[in-house]
């Protein structure tokens, strides 16, 4: 890779499709003001084959489909023993490539400023050391930042779990009030390892000089408030945050010409007729849940394209490389041949980005991942919240309770959501008055995504403020 002598700026990403897109998505902005950025990506080693498996090809495949962006790929780190708790082994794997990411820094022509993703947080220490200006860019929503800052705060100042108080709600500062279940499950239980490197972690962001986020003023202006006001940290200072999105992928392969079939398909389906389901780059759904999903489709009577993935063999390990699906044996007898006349199942990927922005597309099922909450927000697709994994049951609250652009799908934290749950909910927003409603609070949404977004607009004000932090503009 070819560096120029300007200064440029290292984005540290962590591996993780949902990581990855916004990653590339900041460093395009970074390339339209003329600033050289490169993003260093960590290589795992050999011996940790699960948490990773698949985050090569991620990382191949966004390379390849962005020729202008540098990538560099950090060196395997050492580690002799891996942890056997994946999320572990994924912390440890990425605070084990600072050493090699301070020699990249070293290695560069004079850097302006290292641009973190939360899970490099380690990295601070790669940027005290080289005196180089560090951010952390938060790729989910305000909303959760909110919260996960206060945590360290409520830890050192409250006792017991939140595993114990279940649907109990939880106060914190910025946000509406969070059923302690709905936290993720890394901060359920205090003594575990994972809980105690997420408090860590969260502990740590105070010491960056600023938080970029993936989100828009006017979409969670409570939050962003508490955050700017210092309340969600109170014993800290806060750094300035930067709401510099929405940042999600322009769908210019479709421009290009090359256009997925599935979009030919809806090409030809009324206007907002369309139900899409879509639970992002791993979606978890088990075998007998596919099956009711179908049947829910099927009573609905609605027209739907939806992705289907193979069910994770175990549960906790939905981040494992899965085959094709069969689908004439995961979904009912008969069930394709039923429906094809207003169905399209896709097996394992859609070019969700095009799909929601096509006029065809009515509704968006989405398992609440921020990416996919944002892209359906600034296409103004109202969604049903069906959480599986990670931050995503927290998204969801906030996504109903809050930012009101979606409702939620009853069943998601039991052994399954019915059949009647999934017509019942399609049928609200395609057919209800209360699904008219929110398709206008979705219409305002997008209206102000786009405005974010425009010359002037808070996100673009908002990049500019930070590069006038850096120093980087006037
Ligand atoms: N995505 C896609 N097609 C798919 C599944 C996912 O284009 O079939 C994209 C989606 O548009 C989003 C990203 O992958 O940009 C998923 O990120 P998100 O934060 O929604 O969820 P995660 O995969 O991290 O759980």
């Amino acid at each position: 890779m070819e560096l120029e002598s300007n200064p440029v700026v290292v984005l540290h990403a962590c591996l993780g499709v949902g990581h990855l897109i916004p990653m590339v998505e900041l460093a395009k902005l970074f390339l339209r003001r003329g600033i050289s950025v490169v993003i260093a990506v960590p290589t795992p080693p050999a011996n940790t084959g699960d948490f990773f498996s698949s985050s090569g090809s991620a990382v191949a495949t966004l390379a390849a489909a962005n020729p202008s962006i540098s990538f560099h790929h950090l060196p395997p780190p050492d580690y002799p023993s891996p942890d056997p708790d994946p999320f572990m082994q994924m912390l440890d794997v990425l605070r084990l490539t600072v050493p090699s990411l301070l020699a990249f820094i070293r290695s560069l022509p004079p850097v302006a400023a290292l641009v973190l993703d939360l899970f490099c947080v380690e990295t601070l220490d790669a940027a005290a050391e080289t005196s180089v200006p560090a951010y952390l860019y938060y790729t989910s929503c305000a909303g959760d930042l909110a919260a996960f800052l206060h945590l360290p705060h409520y830890f050192a100042t409250t006792e017991g779990n939140f595993k114990d108080i279940g649907k109990g709600l939880l106060h914190f500062p910025g946000v509406p009030p969070i059923p302690a279940s709905d936290m993720p499950h890394t901060v359920l239980d205090r003594a575990t390892r994972a809980c105690a490197a997420r408090i860590r972690h969260y502990a740590r962001i105070p010491e960056a000089r600023g938080v970029l986020i993936n989100t828009f003023e006017w979409l969670e202006a409570r939050a962003v408030r508490a955050l700017r006001e210092g309340a969600c940290v109170p014993d800290r200072r806060t750094p300035q945050v930067y709401c510099i999105g929405p940042l999600i992928v322009n769908g210019e392969a479709a421009a290009k010409g090359e256009r997925h079939a599935c979009l030919s398909w809806l090409d030809a389906q009324p206007e907002r007729s369309v139900v899409f389901l879509c639970f992002g780059s791993l979606g978890a759904v088990s075998a007998a849940q596919l099956k009711e999903i179908a049947r829910g489709l099927e009573k609905s009577g609605h027209r739907f394209l939806w992705v289907v993935r193979s069910p994770p063999e175990d549960p906790t390990k939905f981040f494992l490389p899965r085959p094709e699906p069969d689908l004439d044996a995961l979904l009912p007898e008969g069930f394709l041949e039923r429906t094809r006349d207003r169905g399209l199942v896709l097996k394992m990927w859609a070019p969700q980005v095009e799909v929601l922005r096509h006029a065809a597309t009515g509704v968006f099922m989405t398992h609440c991942g921020w990416n996919s909450v944002l892209e359906g927000t600034s296409a103004g697709i109202p969604m049903l919240c069906w959480p599986q994994y990670a931050e995503q049951r927290l998204n969801k609250v906030f996504v109903v309770d809050e930012l009101k652009v979606g409702v939620v799908m009853e069943g998601y934290d039991e052994e399954l959501v019915k059949a009647e749950e999934v017509e019942k909910k399609v049928s609200l927003v395609m057919e209800s008055e209360e699904g008219e409603k929110l398709r206008e609070r979705l219409a305002l949404a997008k209206e102000k995504a786009a405005e974010a977004l425009a010359d002037n607009g808070s996100s673009l004000m908002a990049f500019s403020e930070f590069l006038k932090d850096l120093k980087l503009s006037e």
